[in-house]
């Protein structure tokens, strides 16, 4: 039986932290074996609003990889890659932005909102309006049948669909319309209590040791509410508390709940117990980390690898799309 057709992406705007761990990677790493899954590091899509300063893309490209493979991505079960070494994602979004009205795009909900967000940056240019295009061209390149989203991405996953019937629509059927599956995605706040965002300065990386992660969660913010020790605290607004819902086994978290509520432990004992399931996870993937940092070059040579291996897949995808538009010159006689 053929497996189903993944693709997801990551922008190398910075280093990972544990949110993306949480909330994507280990869902893609639990998708390794049923799915024939390609994992893109989509270095375009962090030009379309970092092209300002573009220093620190292909450092990012670097890290990012490092922190996937510790986090159990496997290269030889899953295809590591990036988005500019299959410059066909470029030429499908071309081909894709002739069919897509531009309206679609003004609508998607996180195209304003970003823009009134990164106000320091300016996000007027062409191609972050065109993001979604090039969502939908590195899904579509490779025919992908499933996408890993959280409940906040399925719109943008049915504009994908709606392009792919548009497209199919004109020209014929192409492409497959791509399902989503839903991906649990817990709410881990940053060390503030806002959500983890490195323009917050308040994410907790991969990329950190143990030391220094044990040091942000002993300082991370509680239930304000909380001033001493003698007051009892609630725990469903404190950001230490979401943390004990996505590390902490039940009994550790009832333990947690409890004693914050009839004052019968302090925030320091409640942190303690955190860092007991939190560094279990990320202690291995930072020792994993530390032997990947000293062979950079081959990490390098993965994301080529996989590069050179996926565009053959793309070339085809693209040689039907120029058949299905009329814009084959490939063989002679066809023209
Ligand atoms: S005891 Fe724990 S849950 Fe309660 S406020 Fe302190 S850190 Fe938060």
């Amino acid at each position: 039986m053929t497996k189903k057709r993944v693709f997801s992406g990551m922008r190398p705007t910075g280093r990972l932290h544990l949110g993306h761990l949480i909330g994507a990677l280990d869902n893609w790493v639990g998708m390794q074996e049923e799915y024939d899954c390609i994992y893109g590091i989509v270095d375009w899509h962090a030009l379309t609003s970092e092209y300002q300063d573009t220093r620190a893309v292909q450092d990012n490209v670097i890290e990012i990889a490092i922190d996937w493979i510790a986090a159990g991505l496997d290269p030889e079960k899953s295809v590591l890659m990036i988005q500019s070494l299959v410059p066909e994602h470029a030429e499908l979004h071309l081909l894709l932005s002739m069919v897509v009205p531009v309206p679609w795009l003004e609508r998607v909900p996180t195209y304003k909102e970003q823009v009134m967000q990164l106000r320091e940056k300016d996000l007027s240019n062409y191609g972050f309006l065109g993001y979604p295009v090039l969502q939908a061209a590195d899904i579509m390149i490779y025919k992908g049948e499933v996408v890993p989203v959280g409940e906040d991405q399925v719109s943008h996953l049915e504009l994908v669909r709606e392009i792919a019937r548009r497209f199919n629509h004109f020209f014929g059927r192409v492409f497959p319309e791509p399902q989503a599956k839903l991906t649990t995605t817990p709410r881990l706040p940053g060390t503030d209590g806002r959500k983890m965002s490195k323009s917050y300065g308040n994410v907790i990386q991969l990329s950190e040791d143990p030391g220094k992660i044990h040091r942000k969660v002993m300082t991370m913010v509680t239930d304000p509410a909380r001033v001493r020790r003698t007051d009892p605290g609630d725990p469903e607004v404190c950001p230490v508390f979401d943390h004990h819902k996505v590390f902490t086994p039940p009994e550790g978290q009832a333990w947690a709940a409890q004693g914050c509520r009839t004052a019968k432990i302090g925030c320091i004992d409640c942190k303690r117990r955190l860092l007991e399931g939190m560094l279990p996870v990320v202690e291995p993937l930072h020792q994993k980390r530390v032997e990947l940092e000293k062979d950079r070059e081959s990490v390098k040579e993965i994301l080529v690898e996989g590069s050179r291996r996926v565009r053959g897949r793309a070339r085809e995808t693209l040689g039907e799309v120029r058949q299905a538009m009329n814009i084959n010159y490939d063989r002679r006689s066809q023209w």
